[in-house]
């Protein structure tokens, strides 16, 4: 089907909300409100779902910066926090199944390891690309890009 990413964004930033208000982490959203995607819009859902939570948990406070625009054919997502950040030897297996980063961090915030992995499933299903920049102990970004 055809949506706007605005609307899911919206959806699930005002269900993060509340963490995020705990938590002093401010969620910018920007984008132009028009950028349509032809697809999935429960996977969809789902992928902004995930990192969007990975975001709010590796952060302990700041901002998480969500942008979103096109480029040719293409919607460009990104995901910006100033959290832990993860480590260059994590790096190369944050979307493995059942893969969680070792150090403190989760200890204190539950998850399975699954979500990068199924991310990864969702944007690979719509002949996507996802990729991850981070630096430990800077913050993570996340960039979705998906044909719309
Ligand atoms: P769950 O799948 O239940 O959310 P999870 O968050 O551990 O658990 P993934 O979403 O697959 O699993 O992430 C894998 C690992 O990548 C995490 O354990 C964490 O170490 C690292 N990671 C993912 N996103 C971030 C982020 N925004 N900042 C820092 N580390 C991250």
């Amino acid at each position: 089907t055809n949506f706007t990413l605005r609307e899911i964004l919206e959806l699930v930033i005002e269900q993060f909300q509340p963490i995020a208000e705990m938590k002093a982490i401010l969620i910018k959203l920007m984008m132009p409100s028009d950028v349509c995607l032809t697809a999935d819009r429960e996977r969809i859902h789902q992928l902004c779902i995930i990192i969007l939570d990975n975001a709010i948990k590796y952060t302990t406070s700041g901002t998480v910066e969500i942008s979103c625009f096109q480029k040719s054919n293409n919607v460009i997502l990104t995901v910006c926090d100033t959290g832990c950040g993860i480590p260059e030897d994590d790096l190369p297996h944050i979307f493995d199944r059942f893969y969680r980063g070792d150090k403190a961090r989760n200890r204190e915030s539950g998850g399975t390891g699954l979500g990068l992995a199924i991310a990864k499933w969702i944007v690979e299903a719509h002949d996507g690309k996802i990729r991850v920049d981070s630096e430990f102990g800077i913050g993570t970004k996340i960039q979705v890009t998906l044909p719309q």
